[in-house]
């Protein structure tokens, strides 16, 4: 019997405590936010996205670089003498064309190391979340702003200027190493004056009488 009490004592216990919960929750405030018609706000140093402010970007890749994951891709392309790219919003002057941008938000782990090599701030988080993708190549971000026919030209006129560099160096080279061979020879040849010049000029032997 005293069992049987105890029992139904416990059972109506928590029955209790657990609509007491229930009571407190229903008259108190609501914490359950109606996404997605709600959203919370992130914080400003959230890390979410990254977002790459291409027209500030001098190319130089220390993010990449800095990426533990390799899961930022830049392909960059010299401007030829002809191009002034000009310069980015920090001052920094653009040498580059950037042919590829792209950073890979899949292997992405946020760590946040590209972001502070930065030399012109252009590569940063931003607090955005929504951007689930069924397909995982759809999380590949492309930045470069460059048209394909537009990447197929900068990288020619960058192909003929590297080669036409490469010829004058190579004829500088050889102009060098015929001034270097034209020294040699000359000063070859004034050595052997000098000698031929002191064999003329050296006292002859005098001549043996055969009497001592
Ligand atoms: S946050 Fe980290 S993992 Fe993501 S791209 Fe930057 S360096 Fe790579
Ligand atoms: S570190 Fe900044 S400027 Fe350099 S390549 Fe990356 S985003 Fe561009």
């Amino acid at each position: 019997m005293l069992t049987i009490i105890k029992q139904g004592w416990s059972t109506f216990k928590s029955i209790f405590t657990g609509m007491g919960v229930t009571i407190r929750h229903f008259f108190g405030p609501s914490v359950t936010l109606q996404y997605p018609d709600e959203r919370y706000e992130l914080p400003e140093n959230s890390r979410a996205k990254l977002y790459v402010n291409i027209d500030d970007c001098i190319g130089c890749n220390l993010c990449a670089r800095a990426c533990p994951v390799n899961c930022i891709d830049i392909e960059t392309v010299p401007a030829t003498a002809d191009v002034d790219l000009g310069k980015t919003s920090t001052g920094n002057p653009k040498r580059f064309w950037l042919t590829r941008f792209d950073i890979d938000m899949a292997k992405c782990m946020y760590c946040d190391l590209c972001v502070h090599p930065c030399p012109t701030d252009c590569i940063y988080m931003v607090p955005e979340y929504e951007y689930s993708e069924f397909d995982r190549t759809n999380l590949i971000y492309h930045f470069s702003n460059l048209e394909p026919e537009k990447i197929a030209e900068v990288k020619e006129k960058a192909e003929i200027e590297a080669a036409e560099k490469k010829k004058k160096r190579e004829e500088m080279q050889k102009a060098k190493a015929e001034a270097a061979r034209k020294k040699k020879e000359m000063e070859a040849k004034k050595e052997e004056n000098e000698k031929s010049g002191d064999d003329d000029n050296a006292p002859s032997k005098p001549e043996s009488d055969g009497g001592e």
